[in-house]
């Protein structure tokens, strides 16, 4: 398939009188690895939720087509049978189940074992530290171990598209390189990433497009490189 995973229209979020979101367009093309940077409170994740269907229908105006069809509506579960995988802020594990449980209930829409046997083996590859912990609850990981189980969960289905919300939070600089570098490599191998960051230098050094958000609006769009040249992304977001 060519053409867009994603098309945001004319989106709009209010929760009560607060208008986070306030009128925004957005697309993602197949393989494309997006980056939305933007301040604290800029609407970033309100529109990750919008995307995944999973807000209070009253509150979203506008459309969100997902492979061509609206999620409006949606429970977590139709996402992943749909292939739209998220990895929240707060990484969104199952606590009470240990790691191995975890990354099987990130497959539970397939039924190729030994598929499903090959992908644990390859994020134990990626991840040693899970391999580790293999048998240990998921509640008692670190916060960047969980971010490793988050991120190879979620891969765990093949999915479509991947959204990531702020993955960087909270980790250790090496930590970071780490997720990063996973996410640059499965983005070579044809996933489609849209990806929230506040670090923006990392997200556009690893992007082919970005978008920048204030107060609920897109202010900027272009290719990541140019962006990262361009004197008000640099000002305001990469602190130069
Ligand atoms: P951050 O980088 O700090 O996570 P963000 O860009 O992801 O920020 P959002 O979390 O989308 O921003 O928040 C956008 C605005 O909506 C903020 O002003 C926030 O206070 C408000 N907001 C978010 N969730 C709710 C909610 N459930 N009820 C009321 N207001 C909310």
């Amino acid at each position: 398939m060519s053409g867009n995973v994603l098309k945001v229209s004319g989106l709009k979020v209010a929760y009560g009188g607060i208008k986070a979101v306030k009128g925004i367009d957005l697309e993602v093309n197949k393989g494309e690895l997006i980056a939305l940077i933007g301040a604290n409170g800029a609407g970033k994740t309100t529109t990750l939720k919008a995307i995944t269907g999973t807000l209070p229908p009253c509150t979203v105006e506008g459309s969100v087509s997902y492979m061509g069809e609206s999620l409006k509506g949606s429970k977590s579960f139709h996402l992943v049978e749909k292939k739209l995988a998220m990895v929240p802020e707060g990484r969104g594990v199952f606590t009470r189940m240990s790691i191995q449980e975890n990354l099987m209930m990130g497959a539970y829409t397939r039924d190729d074992k030994a598929g499903i046997e090959a992908d644990i083996a390859r994020w134990f590859d990626v991840f040693p530290r899970l391999k580790e912990r293999a048998a240990q609850m998921a509640g008692t990981l670190s916060g960047g171990e969980q971010q490793m189980l988050a991120m190879a969960r979620a891969l765990m289905c093949h999915p479509n598209l991947l959204l990531l919300d702020e993955p960087s939070m909270g980790l250790s600089p090496i930590m970071v390189e780490k997720i990063f570098e996973v996410i640059r490599n499965v983005s070579k191998e044809g996933i489609t990433i849209l990806l929230v960051e506040q670090n923006a230098k990392l997200a556009l050094q690893a992007a082919d497009r970005g978008y920048v958000m204030d107060s609920g609006l897109i202010t900027m769009t272009g290719n990541a490189s140019d962006m990262l040249d361009d004197p008000r992304v640099k000002a305001a977001y990469l602190g130069e």
